[in-house]
């Protein structure tokens, strides 16, 4: 079956599934292999719940006309993407970086939702399947599609990139995470700056951030570029008010008071403001996007809760985004400060350092209360409370039950730290 032929069949049958315990009545269903499974094995019980086709990848599965045969069935989910995309009119933004992508994703989506019919990468669907399925998603009358593109490696951004031929992108930032696939900062920037290296050479936009010195350099001679900057008027200029704890900001006279907190959250606003203005939605409108976008799934929300008050950014962490957010929390304005923080993981061999490191900085920010969880943390040399383990951390709130106070709790994905709203 050729690519076009296969499209043909998506167009009738718009619905991917790739796992056979979601099956919808009509859906194609593509084989992936993973390291423990092999999806050809599950395409007849995928078809037997209600699949219109599987796409499989070795002969010895095909029993009817109802699988369709290829090469490899990764690489077509992904060919077929590449194919949908570029017969779709809409625009396509990519955005990479190591920090803050899936916020930036959401308030980009917010913001330029408000003129044009958009859609952007679901939760976090961001690698080598997700962006397929992200591309997949776009139906015929969409205009705009912003898509999260995620790496912990070199090469998977150039992959993601021609796979989605975005003809905007924008990065986050770049910073300390992801150190055991890309080895060193340097690594990250190379890593994460495939995404310039496509639009550059397809003479597409860049929208930069104009104050990150890495992107100002990287940019430099390149002519089709927009940014943002608080201090150079040559960029469109937003000013930061405050982040106490929200972040308010400030755009052609314009306040904007948004529900985030975290300074950290400032460009990641102004990306999503910026882009706005290109694409000519109104100012107010971009404000009332901006204004009503509330984070979830544990990334920086506030909660109250038995007279606590309690900062959970316990999605994922590393050490730029915990830095970050260690030094926000130090800036609140708030009694009896109890910082918990757990392990950052996926940090190769810089990892002892890399805990060392921020177990020494949690010491110069006065907070009242500081407490360590995990292995790594445990092995650091310090003088603050530190925990092997959750159930530790938990036997310690059980015998030391705090009164009205204010937390902050971080940690990788791994450490679950939600869990303490259980305790608390
Ligand atoms: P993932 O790699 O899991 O896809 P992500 O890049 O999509 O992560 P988000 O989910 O948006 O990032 O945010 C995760 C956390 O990163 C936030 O809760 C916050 O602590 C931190 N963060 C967000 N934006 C920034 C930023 N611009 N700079 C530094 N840290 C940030
Ligand atoms: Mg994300």
């Amino acid at each position: 079956m050729t690519l076009e032929q296969l499209h043909a069949l998506f167009i009738e049958h718009p619905t991917i599934c790739t796992d056979t315990r979601k099956i919808t009545p009509g859906c194609l269903f593509f084989a992936l292999k993973g390291p423990n499974f092999n999806g050809n094995a599950f395409a007849k019980d995928a078809l037997e719940k209600g699949a219109a086709y599987a796409i499989i990848d070795e002969e010895e599965y095909k029993t009817s006309d109802r699988f369709v045969l290829c090469e490899d069935v990764l690489k077509t989910l992904q060919d077929l993407a590449t194919y949908h995309r570029n017969q779709s009119k809409a625009k396509v933004v990519s955005l990479t970086g190591s920090n803050g992508k899936t916020t930036t994703k959401e308030l980009i989506h917010a913001v330029i939702s408000q003129k044009y019919r958009t859609i952007a990468t679901k939760g976090n669907l961001n690698n080598h399947i997700g962006v397929p399925l992200t591309l997949l998603s776009i139906k015929e009358d969409i205009e705009m599609a912003i898509v999260e593109m995620g790496a912990n490696h070199m090469g998977e951004i150039a992959m993601l990139s021609k796979i989605a031929q975005p003809d905007f992108g924008y990065i986050t930032n770049f910073g300390k995470a992801h150190l055991e696939g890309f080895g060193s900062l340097e690594g990250v920037i190379k890593g994460k700056s495939e995404l310039y290296d496509y639009l550059i050479a397809h003479d597409k936009f860049v929208f930069m951030n104009a104050d990150d010195r890495v992107q100002q350099e990287k940019l430099a001679p390149y002519i089709k570029k927009i940014g943002f900057s608080t201090t150079d008027h040559q960029f469109y200029t937003i000013t930061f008010k405050e982040a106490n704890p929200y972040v308010i900001l400030e755009a052609e006279g314009t306040q904007i008071k948004t529900q985030l907190i975290g300074r950290y959250n400032f460009p990641n606003c102004c990306a999503a403001i910026l882009m706005g203005k290109y694409f000519n939605v109104p100012l107010g409108d971009i404000k009332t996007a901006i204004e009503s976008y509330q984070p979830q799934n544990n990334r920086s929300q506030i909660i109250s809760k038995n007279g606590h008050e309690i900062v959970l950014d316990a999605y994922n962490a590393n050490p730029t985004s915990m830095k970050a957010a260690l030094e926000n929390f130090s800036l609140m304005d708030a009694k009896n400060k109890t910082l918990i923080i757990g392990d950052m993981f996926e940090l190769g061999e810089t990892a002892a350092e890399e805990h060392q490191v921020l177990a020494d900085f949690t010491q110069k920010l006065g907070f009242d209360n500081v407490l360590l969880v995990g292995e790594n943390f445990f092995r650091t040399q310090t003088v603050a409370k530190k925990f092997k383990t959750f159930e530790d951390l938990k036997d310690y709130f059980l015998k030391n039950p705090v009164e009205k106070g204010t937390f902050l709790i971080k940690g990788s994905r791994g450490m679950a730290l939600e869990r303490i709203l259980d305790i608390l």
